[in-house]
This record gives C-alpha cells, structure tokens and sequence, in this order.
C-alpha cells in the first residue's frame, strides 16, 4: 500500500494572516485616488504640451508609494513575508519611508539601512512609522548590510534594486504607465512624444518603457541620468559593469547598475548636469507654488532639453514628466543657499537658460 501524509487539518496557518494582510493593503489603495496629472502653462513652449504626474501626493510622499507596496505584495504571494516577519531593505530613503508605513500598516519590524547622508525628514518620517535606521558611511554599502541584518534576523531582505522591475505588474493594474496613459485619453495628444522619466531602480522606466511597447504606442522613452552614477554610461556602453562614485540627487543615479534597470525599452538618455537639476526644480516650484524634490527637477530639465529639440524641428505634441517627490524634505538641501554654496554649485546661469526657454521659447541649447 501507499501511504501519504494525511491532508492539513485547515488551510495552513499562516493564509489567515496573508488574508488579513492583504484586505490592509487594498483597504489603503480603496482609500487613495489615482495621483493627478499636472499640465503647468509655459508660454515659450509653443505646439508643446506639458504633464507631470504628481507623485508626491501619495500617503508617504513620493512614486515609492507604488513600488512599497508593489513588493510587500509581491513578498507576500510569493510566501517570503509572513507574520512577524522582520523586513529590511537598502534605501536612499524615499522607498524605506513607504515601506516603513506598509510594515507598521501589517505590524511587522522594518529596518532601514541607508548611507549616513539620508534627508533628515526621510529619517524622521521612518521612525514615527516604527522603523528603525541602520546607518552606512558609503551607499555602496548598503546592499550587503541589508542582506545580513535580513540574515540575522530570520527576516526578509525586501531588495527593491533588484524586485523592483518583476513586482510591479508592467501590463496595467494601475501601474504608473497606465494610469498616465488613461488620463491623457481625452486631451489634445493622447499619445505623448517622450515620457522622461530619472532612474533610483530603475523600475518605474522599466514599467513605462514595457508599457508602451506592449500597448503599441508610438511614444518614446527617454532616462534622464545625474552626475556620478552609473546607469548612463552603462547604456551608452552596453556595459552593466560599470560603476560611479554615487548620486547627490537623492533618489535618483546609482553607484552600479541596479538589477531593475532595463536598459532595452529605453529609447534615449542624458546626463543633466547637477545645478541644472536644482536650478530646475527651483524654478518648477515657483511655478507650481509648492516646491518639487531635486530629481523632480532632473525630470523636468530634461524634458525641456527634449521641448528644446522638437521646437528647432519645428515639432509639436506632449511630453510627459513625473513628480517623484515634495521639496519639502530637501529644506536643508537643495532649496538651503548655504548646502548649494558647500556643494560649490551655480545655480543662477541654469535658472536664467529654463526661464528664457519656459517665458519667450528663447532655445535652451545652442547658446552658453
Ligand atoms: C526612486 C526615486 C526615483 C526613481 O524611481 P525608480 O523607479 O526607482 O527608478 C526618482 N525620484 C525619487 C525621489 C525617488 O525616490
């Protein structure tokens, strides 16, 4: 005779507690609407029309929102997460302050690990959701701390550089691409030119590049990179080995090339120089009347590099950008004159260029 195991009594018992966890995630997405689609007026960019999807009203502040959320699913399904189980992840911040409230909304510890320099707010915002900080000298570093304290813990390594692209579901189910695609359904160009969009994982152009492709759309992708990080010349190579010595956007530019960074659904890339970063989302805020976050404005400098082009050939149509943060939690950064006086940074040539552009058309490139 044969003999196998009896059948479990019930189902086993940690899915009363997946359940639970998961009506807690859909119970916080069912009490947020879709993020909003920003069309700013700039009078210089005749035939060009601008939006910038507002990530920064999300309930911890900024894109990471989707992504927290998308790998607390993504660890859950795939039976990695469970409860008590302790949650570490390797962070510039924004994604730690997501994940901090996801851990506290499902009661589980989180720890952060992140270099030293992180944004005092970010800090903040993490431990009043009950996280803890693990602090590195090096952003380099924080990849193996992450892996061993997860380790040590019996715990869970969340590891956004590398789930990023696979646990966001690229086809739809109101992933950023498609939600940008659907509110564009009834203006006058529904199908943008260029989404520009900067890369932290890479995973929300890996989304937006596979999006396009799988809806046939005619839109380009163009991946607007910082100084010192890694992925530009790793695209403009072929060369995913190549390193940098690391980004002060925070957010934004890697020392390697992360695993989520796709680079065959990007169509182009530029390297934006720092204080053109800053000076433009310096600008943005004041026409916005709120401040943007310093990769905000990486985004937005790079889609008028775009706007600049198509207007010398005489082209026309939209452009899509992205609000990836609040300027908020960059006070003593990017928008404190005494950190851009450290940093040695000359913000006042860029800001003049963006202004001319944005009032009068007067061209961005072609004129130091
Ligand atoms: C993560 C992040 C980005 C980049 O998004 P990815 O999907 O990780 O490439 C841009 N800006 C801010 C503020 C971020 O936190």
């Amino acid at each position: 005779m044969m003999n196998f195991p009896a059948l479990p009594a019930a189902a086993c018992k940690d899915r009363a507690w997946v359940r639970q966890a998961l009506e807690l995630l859909q119970g916080d997405a069912r009490r947020s609407a879709d993020t909003h689609l920003v069309k700013p007026m700039l009078p210089g960019l005749k035939g060009i029309s601008v939006y910038l999807k507002d990530e920064s009203t999300h309930p911890t502040g900024s894109l990471k929102h989707r992504l927290a959320r998308s790998l607390f699913l993504y660890g859950i399904c795939n039976g990695h997460i469970g409860p008590g189980t302790t949650l570490v992840e390797a962070s510039s911040g924004s994604t730690a302050v997501s994940e901090a409230y996801f851990a506290h909304l499902l009661q589980l510890p989180f720890i952060a690990v992140m270099p030293r320099s992180t944004s005092g707010q970010k800090i903040a915002a993490i431990e009043r959701f009950g996280g803890r900080c693990h602090f590195v000298d090096h952003a380099g570093e924080v990849y193996a701390v992450a892996q061993r304290l997860a380790d040590e813990a019996g715990g869970h390594y969340l590891d956004q550089f590398t789930n990023a692209e696979r646990a966001t579901d690229w086809r739809g189910n109101n992933n950023i691409a498609q939600s940008i695609f659907e509110q564009l359904q009834y203006e006058d160009h529904q199908v943008p030119a260029w989404v520009v969009m900067s890369a932290g994982t890479g995973g929300t152009s890996a989304t937006i590049g596979r999006y396009i492709r799988y809806r046939n759309l005619a839109t380009r992708l163009c991946v607007v990179d910082v100084e010192n990080s890694a992925f530009y010349d790793a695209w403009a190579q072929g060369n995913r080995s190549v390193t940098a010595a690391g980004s002060r956007i925070e957010g934004i530019g890697r020392p390697r090339v992360e695993p989520s960074f796709m680079p065959h659904v990007i169509d182009h890339m530029l390297r934006i120089p720092d204080a053109a970063s800053i000076a433009a989302a310096h600008v943005l805020s004041d026409r916005l009347f709120r401040r943007v976050g310093g990769s905000t404005g990486t985004n937005f400098f790079g889609l008028l590099v775009i706007a600049d082009q198509m207007m010398q050939q005489g082209e026309g149509g939209a452009l899509v950008s992205v609000i990836c943060d609040s300027g908020d939690r960059y006070e003593s950064t990017y928008y404190n004159p005494a950190w851009i006086a450290a940093q040695r940074l000359d913000l006042a040539p860029w800001r003049a260029r963006i202004e001319a552009f944005l009032d009068h058309g007067t061209p961005l490139s072609g004129h130091a």
